[in-house]
Parts: structure tokens; sequence; C-alpha cells
């Protein structure tokens, strides 16, 4: 049977916004050394503003600034998003055709005949188009058109300010290792994880090298401890399925995410972990 304070606990911990599907996860997080935290939507805002438009080829800043938007017309991706934004103009669909999204590079679509790459250093190397590496923090989307480097747009996410006091609080619980891992480049991981002074940062993964990673570091905490991934849920569903303890965020979060998650954050604040772990702390006061 189990023993009653579990529910205590799980009750106390439902009415901070912490749902915890069930005592084994509540126990689990008695023993938690490694922490998991995907970047975009999690440690940082996810909301992107476009800060500059870099023009490197023919066209005017404004004109590849509508390329962009085109191309990312049909994404829902964050990145895409804050460029829709910076353009602020409606999208006539009928100036498009094949349009694709290649996850974790960008995307791809053809405009009035020229075919128009958006997209990462992958994308580019991908499609062999000699691209610029700009020394910018931010992260670069860079533009080609017919073949040819076009520029780039610097998007700037911002860290979330309860992202400190998450890092702080687990180290104070005496969580061992803090780890972050992002699609991103590893410039922009970098930045991040020292801010954040974080152990560990694996940048430049796609989805399914998240998992991958992931899996190592499971391997690497069967010390004893438990590894916990808190994600926002996108694309992250089958790294929190992964985790010993899968933590989804925002409550937003898409239904695949909530349904593979453990435990499920109604607020945005990577600091709810920190509460959950001290929630479980107290509970096992109360039930052994
Ligand atoms: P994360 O959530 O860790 O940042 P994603 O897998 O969502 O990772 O994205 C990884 C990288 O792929 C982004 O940082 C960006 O460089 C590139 N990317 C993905 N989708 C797009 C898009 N629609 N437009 C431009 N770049 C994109
Ligand atoms: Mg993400």
């Amino acid at each position: 049977s189990i023993p009653l304070g579990f529910f205590g606990g799980i009750g106390g911990a439902s009415r901070r916004g912490i749902l915890i599907k069930g005592g084994n996860y509540l126990e689990a997080l008695n023993k938690v050394d490694t922490v998991v935290f995907d970047k975009t939507g999690t440690l940082t805002k996810g909301v992107f503003q476009v800060t500059q438009v870099v023009n490197k080829g023919e066209l005017t800043n404004a004109d590849l600034l509508e390329y962009a938007a085109y191309a990312e017309s049909y994404s829902n991706h964050p990145i895409a998003l804050s460029i829709q934004r910076a353009f602020g103009r409606e999208i006539d669909a009928r100036r498009i055709s094949g349009y694709e999204e290649i996850s974790g590079h960008g995307t791809k679509v053809t405009m009035e005949g020229r075919a128009v790459l958006a997209g990462n250093d992958r994308l580019m190397e991908q499609e062999n188009i000699l691209y610029e590496d700009p020394e910018i923090p931010g992260t670069i989307v860079h533009l080609a058109v017919d073949g040819a480097y076009a520029g780039y747009i610097v998007i700037a996410d911002e860290i979330k300010s309860d992202s400190l006091k998450a890092v702080k609080a687990l180290r104070d619980l005496g969580v061992k290792k803090l780890v972050m891992l992002t699609g991103d480049s590893k410039r922009v991981g970098e930045q991040i994880g020292k801010e954040l002074a974080l152990d560990e940062i694996y940048a430049e993964l796609l989805p399914d090298q998240k998992v991958h990673q992931l899996e190592h570091l499971t391997g690497k905490s069967r010390s004893g401890g438990n590894l916990v991934f808190v994600g926002d849920g996108i694309n992250d569903a089958p790294v929190l399925a992964r985790a010993d303890i899968g933590v989804a965020m925002g409550g937003l979060g898409s239904d695949a995410a909530i349904e593979a998650a453990d435990i499920v954050l109604m607020t945005d604040e990577p600091s709810k972990l920190a509460e959950a772990i001290k929630i479980a702390k107290k509970t096992r006061n109360i039930v052994w």
C-alpha cells in the first residue's frame, strides 16, 4: 500500500502548480543528482527578437528580411515567429511554393521562382553555401537566394530571471550536476552556460541527438542518483520519456509532452523543480 503521506505531498505540490503523476516520482525526487535542462523556452524566455539584419549580397536589408519572412511564413518555431513579427506585414501565400521545414536546421521555400534558404550553419553547409560566421552574441539565421549567400539576421533570446534562482536552489539542495542541451550553436550555448554557471553544455544537437545524449548522461548518473530532464515541451517528448524523471514546463506544453512527462509544472519557472524536491524531502520525513 502507498503511505498516506504521499497523498499529502502530491496534494501540497498540486496546490503550488506542480502536478506529480505518482508517489514513486515524489519518492524519486529525493535522490536527484543530475538535472538536465533544455535551453529554449526552459532556461530562456523563448521569445526571440530580431536585433540586426546584415546583407552580404545584392539584397537590401529590407529585401533580406522579406525573403526571410516568406521562408519562415509557415513555421511555428520561436525563431520563425520573431522574423515574422519583425517583418510586420502580411504574407501573400501566392508568392511562394514548395515550403519545407528541416527540423534543427531551418526552412526552404521557392519564392517567385527563386530558391530561398533560411537557417543555421548546418543548413548552409548541407546546401554548400559559403557563409559568414559573425562573432556576435545571439542566434544567427543565414539567408541564401538561388545558391548565393545573402546575409544573416541576428536574433536574441533572454535568460529567465527565474533560471538563476533555480540553479542556486538546486545546488543548495545538493544536486551535483547541472547540464544544458540545445539545438542552438556552441557560441550561444556556452554564453548561457557561463551566465548560469552550469557544469556541462551540449550544443548543436538535433532532436534525436538530444535523446542519445540524455541516455548517455542517464548511464553516467547510475551511481545511484536520479536524473531529471526539464523541457518546455516543444520537440521534447522523446527526451522527457527517457529521463528517470521527466518534467514538462509551462502547463501549456504539447499534449505529447504532458503525456510523456512524470511531473508537469503549471508555470514557466524552472525553480518549481527545486520546490518539488523540497516537498519530496518533507514528505519523506513525514512518511518514514
Ligand atoms: P532548441 O530548442 O534547443 O534551441 P531546436 O531543435 O528547436 O533547438 O532548433 C535548433 C536550431 O535549429 C535553432 O537554434 C536554429 O538555429 C535552427 N532552426 C530550427 N528551426 C528553424 C527555423 N524555422 N528557422 C531558422 N532556424 C531554425
Ligand atoms: Mg526547445
